[in-house]
């Protein structure tokens, strides 16, 4: 067993990490304020070569993988959690397509997502179905005139990024309307200039500003054969392609708890009280302890999720560990921003500090890709198959 990053990880780490100081940290705070999209720091990534992390070399990504992925999206997090939503988004919708595509579809996509040239977008919750993914409403019928076309309809919500994305992956019934199977839902891909496709909304929320959520409305939009991911009826693709974004999402829990911890323990340093610091009250020690080792627990099962990932390992019997991942590191995001928050007192609550931007931000977290609750569940579902057992 290693515990040390490799070269390649701790060079990508400290550019990122400049990166990160340099040109994000003092931009978060007017990307929250302001709402609109940070094209500047897209643009920066572009040119560091850092949107094709976990996109293979030969669809000319940089083959850092989801473990590389990670390590940059904690990076960037610790200033700004909808920036590290900008590089989760090279993931999200290009999953599947790792996952399931063909060399056709890989080559004509992936490219484009690493270079910056295109952004996409991951369709798959719906106003009426979340969580229960197998309710969703949205179909694909046959399309009478091309053999092995589809013809969508219906409206795929909450979905981040979606003013930018120049196509979509999204998930609808192949199947009959009412059944509850996996194999009754097939992944597609859309572009997002395709006749009948719509964005009619986007969202007003409480955090992650400056990345636009909302709507996509499909009207008899008309997908060839080509754009279809993996086998009709192949919704497994979307679990694999979410059991492997675990570490992702992850990876913006810790960074987001880094950053807070930072930020509040130099405050209660230089925080006079009582005729000394704050940070001389053992009280306070002990709260900055435990959320420390919150964080590094979190971060180690970070890590090792994006080890299992990249070897492959997000199919089921993996899902545990995957899940604790992104539920315990997104919860200690919660618990982190709340603690920086009541660490500085007024201070903490009033916008001249990044401290009540993180705990909005933070409440994303533990709702996106599965909510701490579904994660839970399979958390809960494999000790009790023994998926996760330890004798
Ligand atoms: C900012 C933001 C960005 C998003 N981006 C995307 C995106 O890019 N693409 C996309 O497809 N979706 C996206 N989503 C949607 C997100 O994935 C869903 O919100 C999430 O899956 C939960 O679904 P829901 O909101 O319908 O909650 P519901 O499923 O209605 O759940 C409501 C509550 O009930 C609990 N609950 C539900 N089922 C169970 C159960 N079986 N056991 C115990 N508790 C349960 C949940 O944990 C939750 O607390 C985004 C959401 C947000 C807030």
């Amino acid at each position: 067993m290693d515990f040390a990053l490799s070269d390649e990880l701790l060079a990508l780490q400290s550019t990122v990490r400049r990166l990160a100081q340099d040109k994000i940290k003092p931009r978060a705070r007017e990307i929250d304020l302001s709402g609109e999209y940070p094209q500047d720091i897209f643009d920066a990534f572009r040119d560091a070569d850092l949107l094709g992390l976990c996109i293979p070399e030969e669809y000319g990504g940089s083959g850092a993988g989801i473990f590389g992925l990670t390590l940059a999206i904690e990076e960037v997090t610790k200033y700004s959690n909808v920036i590290g939503l900008m590089l989760l988004l090279t993931r999200l919708p290009t999953g599947p397509l790792m996952i399931a595509g063909n060399e056709e579809q890989k080559l004509r996509y992936l490219p484009a997502i690493a270079n910056g040239t295109q952004r996409a977008a991951f369709g798959l919750s719906e106003p009426g179905a979340g969580s229960d993914v197998a309710g969703m409403q949205t179909r694909a019928t046959p399309d009478p005139d091309v053999e092995g076309g589809w013809i969508l309809n219906g409206t795929k919500c909450w979905i981040s990024g979606v003013s930018q994305a120049d196509w979509f992956t999204v998930f609808a019934k192949t199947g009959e309307p009412s059944s509850r199977l996996h194999d009754s839902i097939t992944a597609f891909i859309v572009d997002a200039d395709t006749p009948g496709v719509t964005r009619p909304r986007v969202d007003a929320k409480m955090g992650v500003k400056g990345i636009d959520t909302g709507e996509i409305h499909f009207e008899n939009v008309h997908v060839g054969p080509q754009n279809v991911i993996g086998a009709v009826g192949g919704f497994r693709v979307a679990m694999l392609g979410l059991n492997a974004m675990r570490p992702i999402v992850a990876a913006r829990g810790i960074g987001l708890a880094e950053g807070a911890l930072m930020y509040a323990t130099e405050y209660v340093k230089n925080r006079p009280a009582f005729g000394k610091t704050i940070a001389e009250f053992q009280g306070i020690q002990w709260e900055i302890a435990k959320c420390a080792t919150e964080i590094e627990a979190a971060r180690l099962l970070t890590y090792r999720s994006a080890w299992l990932a990249d070897q492959g390992k997000y199919t089921k019997e993996y899902v545990p560990q995957l899940s604790m991942a992104k539920y315990y590191a997104t919860e200690v995001a919660v618990k982190a921003s709340g603690l920086a928050v009541q660490l500085l007192g007024a201070a903490g609550y009033m916008e001249e500090h990044p401290t009540e931007q993180w705990y909005r931000d933070a409440r994303q977290l533990t709702i996106v890709e599965g909510t701490s609750q579904v994660q839970l569940g399979l958390i809960g579902k494999g000790v009790l198959g023994h998926d996760l057992w330890w004798d």
